[in-house]
């Protein structure tokens, strides 16, 4: 074998062989292997940004830790963003695992999770690429500097699904909901022999009275809860694919234990929207579901009421949409809300997590007027009305 430019071949670095003559220039060691699974779908933020929301899979094929000091996305020619070291170790997971970690671990794969956006009105880019800066320890001192790129993926220009609200009313938190919470977002579960983000969009909708308590009275009561009992609508015209009723009340404040998989939606039910979308809405009141399999529905129909039914901690409404009648081996779709008010802002997700534990008002930030928002998707803690102004 020819060799060309500095060779340091070693034992214990397998993956870091030479450069070959062959193909001098046009062959280089990617120790860090980049691919994308699911091309982001471009969608309206109720930010007034478009969002591209997806996932960097990465997999660390050589036999040291990489440790991610940039990367770059690259939208056609442009950059878009660049996430540096402190950004990549708060987005960056590996496989299984609900912590971040900017380090890779040798002969391991991890998922970063990107929300790229994009000011409304700029070109939506064709197809994204990305430039990844690391140090990769397998490497002799003074030559660990990697840059590659990689993970090229054209944009899906499908249409978004544009629904109608899911409740009606105030008061509405849009609890975990997109672009960087990290309860749904990051929901990357191996289901049926892939990785499927099937909540990457989804909501917990939940509600607080007047005084902003997400409940008053026990906390263990069904009936103290704000949401508990509110009916929940259709969002468009569908065919009801999956109805699954009867499965019992959860007492709110804690987990439910040992729940098996096809019972975590507790009471649930699936439409076909058309066009290969379906809504799920999961954590319905046994026997409220008003709609059976096959039923044609239409937008604003009453289909159940609120609940706390399968993997639920208190009452609340999962909402989402997918690419399959699957809760979880399907792929999350973006969606936009025909129209909505955004009348307030929580603290971020710690500081609901402590309202809903604790009962306290939850302390929320104002926005008068409420504004208006038409076709987007609520984001994530932001209070929302249904109602009609
Ligand atoms: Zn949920």
């Amino acid at each position: 074998m020819k060799i060309a430019g500095i060779c340091f071949c070693a034992p214990f670095l397998l993956f870091l062989a030479c450069k070959v003559g062959h193909a001098e220039g046009s062959e280089k060691m990617t120790p860090l292997l980049l691919a994308i699974q699911d091309a982001p779908v471009p969608f309206m933020g109720s930010d007034g940004r478009v969002h591209l929301v997806y996932e960097l899979g990465m997999t660390n094929f050589s036999s040291g830790d990489i440790t991610v000091e940039k990367i770059e996305v690259v939208g056609d020619d442009t950059t878009l963003q660049t996430l540096d070291t402190a950004a990549v170790a708060a987005r960056l997971q590996p496989a299984g695992q609900r912590e971040s970690s900017g380090t890779l671990a040798r002969s391991t794969r991890a998922l970063l999770f990107l929300n790229v956006t994009l000011t409304a009105g700029a070109k939506v880019p064709t197809e994204l690429s990305h430039r990844v800066t690391m140090r990769a320890s397998a490497a002799p001192p003074g030559q660990q500097e990697f840059t590659e790129s990689g993970g090229t993926t054209s944009v899906d220009t499908q249409p978004v699904a544009l629904i109608s609200p899911p409740l009606r009313g105030d008061h509405y938190v849009a609890a975990d909901s997109c672009c960087d919470a990290t309860r749904h977002t990051r929901a990357a579960l191996p289901v049926n022999g892939r990785v499927w983000v099937a909540q990457r969009y989804a909501v917990d909708w939940e509600q607080t009275d007047a005084s902003g308590r997400i409940y008053a009275g026990p906390a263990e009561k069904l009936q103290s809860y704000a949401i508990f009992g509110q009916p929940v609508l259709a969002v468009a015209n569908g065919v009801v694919v999956s109805v699954i009723d009867g499965l019992p009340e959860q007492t709110p404040g804690k987990y439910p234990t040992n729940i098996p998989l096809d019972q975590a939606d507790g009471n649930s039910v699936i439409f076909d929207l058309g066009e290969h979308r379906y809504a799920l809405y999961a954590h319905m009141q046994p026997g409220s579901i008003k709609v059976r399999r096959g039923e044609k529905v239409h937008p604003g129909q009453v289909i159940g009421l609120v609940g706390d039914t399968g993997n639920s901690i208190v009452p609340h409404l999962h909402f989402q949409v997918t690419a399959g009648p699957s809760s979880l081996s399907a792929n999350g779709l973006p969606y936009e809300i025909n129209a909505f008010h955004v009348t307030g802002s929580t603290g971020g997700t710690e500081a609901f997590d402590q309202a809903e534990s604790n009962g306290t008002p939850l302390a929320i930030t104002p926005i008068n007027p409420p504004q208006e928002v038409k076709e987007a998707m609520p984001l994530d803690q932001l209070i929302i009305s249904f109602a009609a102004y």
